[in-house]
C-alpha cells in the first residue's frame, strides 16, 4: 500500500460548487495538509447528459476562490492522470475485461422498459426489487440471439457476497447485508461507466490513500468494496462525514436559500470565513476556538474530532465569523476585496486605495462585504437623503439650522478638512451655539450622511472633503 496520504475530491460537473460538496473538498483539503500529502482533484463527468464544461469551469473556480489548491487535477496534471474520467475510457474497459475474465462481471441484454416492468411487477407482489439475474448464465445461443435484435449488452457485478463489512474513520466498523446488494450495473450499454466502478477503479489507480466523502454515499460503499476484492486490491481507508443540515433539519438544500459557493462570493463572504466555517461543520478544534486561520485547521485537524451526528448550518455564525475576518483583515485587503462590489454597484471609485478610508470607518459594523454597497452609499450620493421623517425633522430645527449657518461660516475658505480640522470647526461650533454633544452631533451627521446613526464623523466628512461638506450643509440649511 502506498504510504504517502493522497485524498481526492471529485465532483461531478452537474451544476454549481454545493455548500456541502464544498466541505468535502475542504475536509480532504484540510487532511492532505495536516499529513503533508496530497490533494487530487478529479472531475466525475462520465454522465454526459447531466456533466458540462461550464460546470467544471465553475467549480475550479470556485475551488481557486476557496483557496483549496489541488495538487494534481485538471489544469495542473500529474502523474496519474488524465484527471477527467470522459478521459479514462480504456481504463474502464481494460478493468471491465478483468472482472468479465474472472467471471465476476456479465452482459445484461434486458432493455429498461423490460427491466422497469419487472421492477413495478416485483413491486406489487411486494418483493426485493433487485434485478433478477437473468441474464448471469446466459448461453452462446442467447447472447447471439439478443444481438441479432440490435441489443447491446451493459455489464452487471456477480455479487454474490452474504455480507460486507469495512472499517469508516468516523462511523466505525460497518455491516452491509449482502442480499441488500444485487448485481449492479457497473457499465452502461452506451460504455459509459457507473459511478461505483469509475471511482474505484480512479482511487485505485491514482493511489487515493484516504476516501473521505459526505455519508450521503454510505450505501455505495459496500458496492465499491465488492469491486476492490474483486479487482484484488486493498479498499483504501473510508471516512464518511455527516451531512449538513438545514435549521429544520432537513438535508441542506435550495430550499434554504443559498446553497453554492458562487453565491456565497457574490454575497459578500470570504473564502476564508466559508473555510474556516465549513470545516467547523464537520469538527472541532480541541481548544474549542471558533476562529482558525487555515494553517491552524491543518495543524489542528484530527479524525477523532469528527462528529458522528449532523451538523446545522446556521447562517448567523457565518455572518458573525465573516465579520471577524472582515474586522481581522489588513486594509489594503479589505479594500481589494470591497473595491469590486462598489464598482459593480455604479459606485465611480477607480482603485481599491481609494476604498481604504472608507472600510476603516465602516468595518466595524460589516459582517458580509456586500454591506458595503448600502454603508458608503454616502460617500457616492449627490445628495444625502434623510433617512427617516426623524432625521428630516431634526434637520428643520432651529437649533440646527444656527448649527448649520456656523458650520458653513468656518467652513469658508477651508481646504483640507482632515478629522483634526474638523474636530476643530466641531469645537467652535459649540462655542457659538452653545449646543454640545448629540444636541450638536446630530444635526451635522444628518446634514452630511442622511443618517442618525453612524461612524466616526470627523472620518466621514475628512473623505467626503470640504467641498462636500458645504454643499450638504448647505442644502440642509435650505431644506
Ligand atoms: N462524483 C461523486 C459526487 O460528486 C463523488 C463521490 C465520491 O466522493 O466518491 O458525489
Amino acid at each position: 500500500m502506498n504510504s504517502k496520504v493522497r485524498t481526492r475530491f471529485a465532483p461531478s460537473p452537474t451544476g454549481h460548487l454545493h455548500i456541502g460538496n464544498a466541505r468535502t473538498a475542504i475536509i480532504n483539503w484540510i487532511f492532505a495538509g495536516h499529513s503533508g500529502g496530497s490533494f487530487v482533484l478529479r472531475i466525475e463527468d462520465t454522465d454526459v447528459e447531466r456533466s458540462t464544461p461550464e460546470s467544471e469551469a465553475s467549480i475550479l473556480e470556485d475551488l481557486r476562490w476557496l483557496g483549496l489548491d489541488w495538487d494534481e487535477g485538471p489544469e495542473k496534471g500529474g502523474a496519474f492522470g488524465p484527471y477527467r474520467q470522459s478521459e479514462r475510457s480504456d481504463l474502464y474497459l481494460d478493468h471491465l475485461e478483468m472482472l468479465t475474465q474472472k467471471d465476476l462481471a456479465y452482459p445484461c441484454y434486458c432493455l429498461p422498459e423490460e427491466l422497469e416492468a419487472r421492477r413495478k411487477a416485483m413491486l406489487g407482489k411486494g418483493d426485493t426489487t433487485q434485478y433478477d439475474k437473468r441474464c448471469r448464465d446466459l448461453t452462446a445461443a442467447q447472447i447471439r440471439k439478443f444481438v441479432g435484435e440490435g441489443r447491446r449488452p451493459a455489464f452487471r457485478f456477480r455479487a454474490d457476497a452474504e455480507a460486507v463489512s469495512f472499517g469508516d474513520l468516523v462511523r466505525g466498523d460497518i455491516v452491509f447485508p449482502g442480499e441488500q446488494i444485487g448485481d449492479f450495473v457497473i457499465m452502461k450499454s452506451d460504455g459509459t461507466p457507473m459511478y461505483n466502478f469509475a471511482c474505484v477503479v480512479d482511487d485505485h489507480l491514482m493511489g487515493i490513500s484516504h476516501v473521505i466523502r459526505g455519508d450521503d454515499h454510505i450505501s455505495n460503499t459496500p458496492r465499491q468494496i465488492l469491486l476492490y476484492q474483486a479487482l484484488g486490491w486493498e479498499p483504501p481507508v473510508l471516512a464518511h462525514i455527516p451531512m449538513i443540515l438545514g435549521p429544520d433539519r432537513e438535508k441542506l438544500s435550495k430550499r434554504h436559500g443559498v446553497t453554492s459557493v458562487d453565491q456565497y462570493r457574490t454575497l459578500g463572504y470570504l473564502p476564508d470565513a466559508l473555510v474556516n466555517f465549513l470545516s467547523l461543520l464537520s469538527w472541532s478544534s480541541e481548544s474549542g476556538e471558533d476562529i482558525l486561520s487555515r494553517e491552524r485547521l491543518i495543524r489542528e485537524f484530527d479524525f477523532n474530532r469528527i462528529s458522528k451526528s449532523a451538523s446545522i448550518f446556521n447562517v448567523e455564525k457565518l455572518d458573525w465569523m465573516n465579520g471577524m475576518y472582515i474586522r481581522q483583515m489588513e486594509v489594503r485587503e479589505l479594500a481589494r476585496h470591497l473595491f469590486p462590489f462598489l464598482h459593480q454597484a455604479g459606485y465611480p471609485v477607480r482603485t481599491a486605495e481609494e476604498v481604504e478610508p472608507m472600510a476603516v470607518i465602516f468595518r466595524a459594523g460589516m459582517e458580509r462585504l456586500s454591506d458595503a454597497v448600502e454603508k458608503f452609499r454616502i460617500f457616492f450620493a449627490e445628495f444625502p437623503v434623510p433617512e427617516s421623517v426623524e432625521a428630516a425633522e431634526v434637520m428643520q430645527q432651529e437649533a440646527s439650522r444656527s448649527i448649520y449657518k456656523s458650520f458653513l461660516s468656518q467652513m469658508d475658505g477651508v481646504r483640507d478638512l482632515d478629522r483634526d480640522a474638523f474636530q476643530e470647526i466641531m469645537k467652535n461650533i459649540q462655542q457659538e451655539t452653545g449646543l454640545k454633544g448629540k444636541a450638536l452631533w446630530a444635526p451635522v451627521r444628518i446634514a452630511l450622511t442622511g443618517r442618525v446613526h453612524g461612524p466616526d464623523l470627523p472620518g466621514v466628512a475628512e473623505i467626503l472633503g470640504p467641498e462636500k461638506c458645504r454643499k450638504f450643509a448647505a442644502r440642509a440649511l435650505g431644506a
